[in-house]
């Protein structure tokens, strides 16, 4: 039975691009052989790539004067190479403290630098997004560091902070490609692609040129923008598959009509669950009301025992993954790009129907 998956990741993907794997998973065009068998410098490769670069610049109007790197060792290798690679001039940097991803990008950059951590909402298990003025933010310092959606609490930065003018870099991990943004607004952008994208294994790098090749002598090569920039993500062997599957989900993006489509339905898609658990009185949502996610969208009965009966309940309804992550327990239902409506009202349906027995 095909179930509807809330992984917070890895997550559902769309069934047309699994359809669509399928049929070229041995023989891939004329090429007599399956993607993961292609040496990544042959020519049908380097079209695979060069349209999946190309798709996900169309996708995001990313400007001429950012590089995108496929990259591998997921999110949590950018929180080590970031620092390494941007924090060189002032060797310090804001990270606004929002979430368990956050901490941990804090954690690997204090091995670099100097971190100042300005707001945190960790007084109120990160249920909210604090508020940022612009002084306070120093000019001299090298980037302010962000967590746009925060997968774990269903929490997102509806407007980016004012930050005097510090180039921003962000983890979207869990929402690129969900909503429309200016990405000109970024220093830098990265998301592990298991949540978005594909999966895992591949990780996004969007950087603003002048940001590369600041990163000291002794680097090692993997971890240095430069190299990965000036080989055009081949520097080594990249995740070949998982960049062919990344591209298949860009074309189908596009054929959906791109992030603007995505962001009008993903709107609609959260409001159907948010305004159900606005009028419940068995569900509450956890997430501050103005910062409440698009893409991980968080609810407590209040009861722990009545929270593990609606996990085990759900999933005999086909309704699978919907446990909160481990810190914070309750629920938690990941809608990203590919869960289709149909998922989310099967499951506000199954929340109403558990409610009037509870
Ligand atoms: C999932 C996630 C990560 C961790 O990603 P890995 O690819 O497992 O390293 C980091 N940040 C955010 C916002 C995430 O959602």
């Amino acid at each position: 039975m095909k179930v509807y998956n809330f992984s917070a990741g890895p997550a559902c993907l769309p069934e047309a691009v699994l359809v669509k794997a399928r049929e070229e998973l041995v023989i891939y065009g004329n090429s007599g052989m399956s993607v993961m068998e292609m040496s990544h410098r042959s020519a049908d490769y380097e079209a695979i790539i060069n349209q999946a670069e190309k798709d996900l610049r169309e996708l995001m109007t990313i400007p001429q004067n950012y590089k995108v790197l496929f990259l591998q060792g997921g999110a949590s290798m950018q929180f080590s190479m970031v620092p390494i690679n941007l924090m060189t001039t002032y060797k310090r940097a804001y990270y606004l403290k929002t979430g368990a991803f956050a901490k941990k990008a804090i954690s690997e950059a204090k091995k670099v630098g100097e971190v100042i951590v300005p707001v945190s909402s960790e007084d109120k298990t990160f249920s909210y997004i604090p508020e940022t003025t612009p002084d306070m933010f120093d000019k001299n310092a090298d980037y302010v560091h962000i967590t746009s959606n925060n997968t774990i609490y269903g929490t997102r930065f509806t407007k980016l902070p004012d930050t005097n003018g510090i180039s921003i870099v962000s983890d979207m991990s869990s929402c690129i490609l969900s909503e429309t943004i200016n990405v000109g607004d970024y220093g830098l952008i990265y998301a592990g692609a298991q949540k978005n994208i594909g999966p895992a294994g591949v990780t996004v790098v969007i950087v603003r040129e002048d940001l590369i090749g600041k990163a000291p002598e002794n680097t090692s090569s993997m971890l240095d923008y430069k190299i990965m920039a000036d080989n055009d993500s081949m520097y080594n062997t990249p995740p070949t598959y998982g960049i062919y599957i990344a591209g298949l989900v860009f074309a189908h993006l596009k054929k959906e009509g791109g992030v603007e489509a995505m962001q009008k339905r993903n709107e609609e898609k959260a409001a159907l669950l948010y305004d159900y658990l606005d009028s419940s009185s068995l569900f509450k949502p956890t997430a501050n009301k103005k910062d409440r996610s698009l893409m991980n969208v968080t609810f407590v009965t209040g009861d722990a025992e009545l929270d593990k009966k609606f996990v085990s309940e759900a999933k005999t309804q086909g309704i699978v993954n919907i446990k909160g992550h481990r810190s914070v327990g309750g629920m938690r239902a990941s809608i990203y790009n590919a869960m289709p409506v149909e998922g989310i009202k099967t499951l506000v349906s199954f929340m109403k129907e558990f409610e009037k027995n509870a």
